[in-house]
């Protein structure tokens, strides 16, 4: 059986590192697996939901270099929903529930006083046909429940081992809002079915939906997909990631200059028993990929790790991955001089000015830049320049360490940090060397 899978977010705001690690999951599966995987956009609340963040969601995916195989929209689907609503209908398991929103509220707080759990008390059940009947036709607009079956719902979870709820523990959920509207419980599960999506991966906070939307696939007679509940990832310091680090959006880290594959090494392994490396390719992730990994504690995400990753990933990456975003006319002698001490593709510009110029030296002391001047080696600098020179330097003054190179890094470039002068000094060049040391803006 090739395995189905799927990604369903909801196009209410940007993808964020919450729900991009669901996406990377379920791809990751799906690609493991040789199986597919359904890109569903749940647009079925269209007052929170636009077309411009279901299209922006398609762009996040494809900047991650994710793919799918399946697409669909829900509010496509609107007569799938209604025919499905019908026939729990028409097997009394869905009932009209006519309190309003106030009257709820009150009974909720009053079980809640009488330290009693939240859940529907079913008072719409004791309704006559007639009187539904008369209620409608008076032109209330009643919302639509499912009624749960008593007893046990049980799963093997991917993730979370065997997992059982109660069923009089839940409420009966409402699936039809009274406006008409089909609810994600049951529009989920309609897709579900009607996709054959074998394996459901999401998060931990949807365990008691799926308790609920177990008995819904049987009720409809389809079949019980496998399900996986990761932990949701805490920041760093121990908020629900959804409110914080998990609500940084995939477009803020691009603009910030985080590359996909950082994002894509720390969200494959967060939470799994494999650390967390970086990864250049994405078939090694696939390859070390297992949803048996996942654990149950809560992983904390630090943003921080995920600057680190993308500093390492610099050093990885060649001239060629980044040739479009460098400085027009910086090559791969540049690259590879400066990749080492960036964080994000962006800052190897400033560098490519201290290389070019103008850059105002820093002169502190003038005549040993004079004297450095005269042992600059003859002819073409290259990467054995600046050995050949400071050593020549140093036989000269009697200087070393600090006192040798920092005066000449800071007539060289401005700076008293930077990439290896070895191999800057090449790319400055002789000329413009010359002209620094003398103190000159070149
Ligand atoms: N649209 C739902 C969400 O974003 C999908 C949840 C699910 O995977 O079933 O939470």
């Amino acid at each position: 059986m090739t395995p189905i899978l799927r990604f369903a977010p909801s196009p209410t705001g940007r993808l964020h590192l919450g729900n991009v690690r669901t996406a990377i999951v379920n791809w990751l599966y799906a690609r493991k697996s040789g199986g597919r995987l359904l890109l569903r956009i749940d647009d079925t609340d269209q007052q929170r939901s636009t077309a411009a963040h279901a299209a922006a969601i398609e762009t996040d995916l494809a900047w991650l270099g994710l793919d799918w195989d399946l697409f669909a929209r829900q509010s496509d689907r609107f007569q799938r929903y209604d025919a499905a609503a019908d026939r729990l209908r028409a097997s009394g398991r869905l009932y009209p529930c006519f309190e309003t929103p106030e009257e709820l509220d009150l009974k909720r707080k009053l079980q809640q006083s009488r330290g009693r759990p939240p859940i529907y008390d079913r008072a719409a059940l004791k309704l006559t046909p007639h009187e539904i009947e008369a209620r409608l036709r008076h032109g209330e607009k009643p919302t639509w429940r499912f009624k749960l079956e008593r007893g046990t719902v049980a799963w093997a979870d991917m993730v979370r081992g065997p997992v059982e709820f109660q069923a009089e523990n839940l409420s009966d959920p409402v699936l039809i809002k009274a406006d008409g509207q089909s609810l994600y419980t049951l529009t989920s599960v309609v897709d579900d079915i009607e996709f054959a999506i074998t394996h459901i991966i999401r998060g931990e906070d949807h365990v008691a939906n799926t308790a609920v939307q177990v008995q819904l696939f049987e009720a409809l007679g389809g079949a019980v997909p496998t399900f996986g509940h990761f932990s949701l990832i805490a920041d760093a310091s121990g908020g629900k990631l959804s409110k914080r680090a998990g609500s940084i959006s995939l477009e803020n880290l691009r603009d910030d200059g985080i590359e996909p594959m950082s994002i894509l090494s720390l969200l494959a392994k967060l939470g799994t028993s494999d650390p967390i490396e970086i990864r250049t390719d994405r078939a090694q992730l696939i390859q070390e990929f297992e949803i048996g990994k996942f654990g149950r504690s809560q992983p904390k995400l630090d943003i921080v790790e995920l600057e680190h990753l993308n500093a390492k990933l610099m050093h990885l990456l060649p001239f060629e991955a980044v040739a479009d975003r460098l400085p027009a006319g910086a090559d791969a002698a540049f690259w590879d001089a400066v990749r080492g001490n960036l964080l994000r593709v962006s800052d190897a510009a400033p560098w490519w000015e201290v290389v070019q110029g103008p850059v105002t030296p820093v002169v502190a002391e003038p005549e040993f830049l004079a004297l450095a001047a005269t042992r600059l080696p003859d002819g073409k600098l290259d990467e054995t320049s600046w050995g050949a020179w400071t050593g020549a330097v140093k036989s000269a003054t009697g200087r070393k360490g600090k006192d040798l190179f920092l005066p000449l890094r800071l007539a060289l470039t401005g700076l008293d940090h930077g990439p290896e002068l070895a191999r800057l000094l090449p790319l400055i060049g002789r000329e413009r060397a010359l002209k620094r040391l003398q103190g000159h803006v070149a």
